[in-house]
Order: structure tokens, then C-alpha cells, then sequence
């Protein structure tokens, strides 16, 4: 009888911006060989193909269509990462045309072999529910704007603390208080409070969590 293929690791990290979810993400997918998407940049691509376009990110049906063109090539886009293409992401995440739009691509990555890592805000919930170990991290605002600021400045872009707590907290609430995929924590989800812990603590625990799932299946 051919010897069936094991099934492909797909580990989920959600949780709001800031939290440490990309680090963790790469971190994670480099120790067990999976391969990584950072799905929040489908929605930043999705914001940056609007806005260049000079489109409104609260059109549902300009945003779909943006969303329906984003390649894999859009993804490595240095501009992804600036503040006000996040925020314009957050906004055309709110529609559920759009969250529809990106699912394929979302799913198709997670099932090759042999997996993946995802982060965003709605991998354990709805992207793959039946991912076989899920993370929520979370941090207080403060230190995630402190954390953002200092990437913000590692890249050479100078920003006001205030401004960039107020842009996180703006953000938090628009992905949690959105009626489609709105950011909460999977049922089955460990949360890791990443307020007080460097990046190797984080890695250190959820390496742990990864290796009792799987050596208990
Ligand atoms: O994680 P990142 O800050 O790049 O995400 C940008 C925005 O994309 C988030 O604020 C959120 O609104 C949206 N997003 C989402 N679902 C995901 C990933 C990101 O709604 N899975």
C-alpha cells in the first residue's frame, strides 16, 4: 500500500499589531523547516494597490477588485511597511468581500507540504481553524507602540510616541469591533503575554507549547 504523506504542520499566531507575532512567526517556521506568510501583508498589498491608485480603502468593491490582483511579487513591496498603508489595511480588512478575496491564497500556502506558519488576526479562527497548534500573543499598547517606534526608527523614520500609541489603538479597535473575522483569540489558542518578555523567551515557551502538541498526537 503507498505509505500516505503526514498531513502538513500549519501553526497559526494572531494577535494584534506590535504583539511579536512576525518575529515568533519567522522563528518558529526556521526551527521546524515550514515556510512563512505574513498575512497581514495581503492586506497592506491589497491598501498600497488602492491607494496608488488613488481608490478609497472604504470602498468595498474597489477594495475586493485590489484585493482579487494582489500577487505574490506585491508582497516584497518596501512601502508595505509604512504607517499609513497599515492603517488603510485595517480599513479594507473591515470588508468581508475582501477577507473572502484573500482566503484562497491564504489556505493554498498553509496546505503544501510539509506546512506553514501564518500570522495575522483571524488564522486560528477562520483561515485555519484546524491548524494543530494556535498562539495568540498580546502586549499592553504602550509597549507595543514602543515597540513600533523604535522599528519605525531602526528604518530611519522619525515619529512621535503619542501619535504612533494613538495609530495602534485606533487599529486594535477597528480589528477587534469589525463583524467580519474580527481579532480575538481562538478557543483552543495558549496566549503569551509578550509585555515583559524578549523575543527569546517568547520562542523559548512556544517552542515548548509546539513540542508538547506534537509529541502528544
Ligand atoms: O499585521 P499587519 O499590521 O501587517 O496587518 C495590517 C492590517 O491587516 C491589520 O491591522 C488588520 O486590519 C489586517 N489583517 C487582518 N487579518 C489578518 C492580517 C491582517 O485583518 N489575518
Amino acid at each position: 500500500m503507498p505509505r500516505s504523506e503526514p498531513a502538513p504542520l500549519v501553526i497559526a499566531v494572531d494577535g494584534p499589531a506590535a504583539a511579536g507575532k512576525g518575529t515568533l512567526a519567522r522563528r518558529l517556521a526556521a526551527h521546524y523547516g515550514l515556510r512563512h506568510l505574513d498575512t497581514g501583508a495581503l492586506y497592506r498589498a491589497t491598501a498600497l494597490r488602492l491607494l496608488r491608485a488613488n481608490g478609497d480603502p472604504a470602498h468595498e468593491a474597489a477594495a475586493e477588485a485590489a484585493a482579487r490582483n494582489v500577487t505574490a511579487a506585491d508582497l516584497d513591496d518596501p512601502a508595505l511597511r509604512e504607517e499609513e498603508v497599515g492603517q488603510a489595511a485595517s480599513v479594507v480588512a473591515t470588508h468581508g468581500a475582501v477577507r473572502v478575496a484573500l482566503l484562497d491564497y491564504q489556505r493554498t500556502f498553509a496546505a503544501e507540504p510539509p506546512g506553514a506558519v501564518l500570522d495575522g488576526r483571524d488564522i486560528g479562527t477562520v483561515v485555519c481553524p484546524e491548524a494543530q497548534v494556535k498562539f495568540y500573543l498580546e502586549a499592553t499598547a504602550e509597549v507595543r507602540a514602543e515597540r513600533r517606534l523604535c522599528e519605525l526608527r531602526s528604518r530611519g523614520v522619525e515619529s512621535i510616541e503619542s501619535s504612533v500609541l494613538e495609530e495602534i489603538i485606533a487599529r486594535d479597535v477597528r480589528d477587534s469591533r469589525r463583524s467580519a473575522a474580527p481579532l480575538k483569540p481562538a478557543a483552543d489558542a495558549s496566549r503569551i503575554d509578550t509585555t515583559a518578555l524578549g523575543p527569546d523567551e517568547v520562542f523559548e515557551q512556544a517552542v515548548a507549547t509546539v513540542d508538547s502538541r506534537l509529541s502528544s498526537t
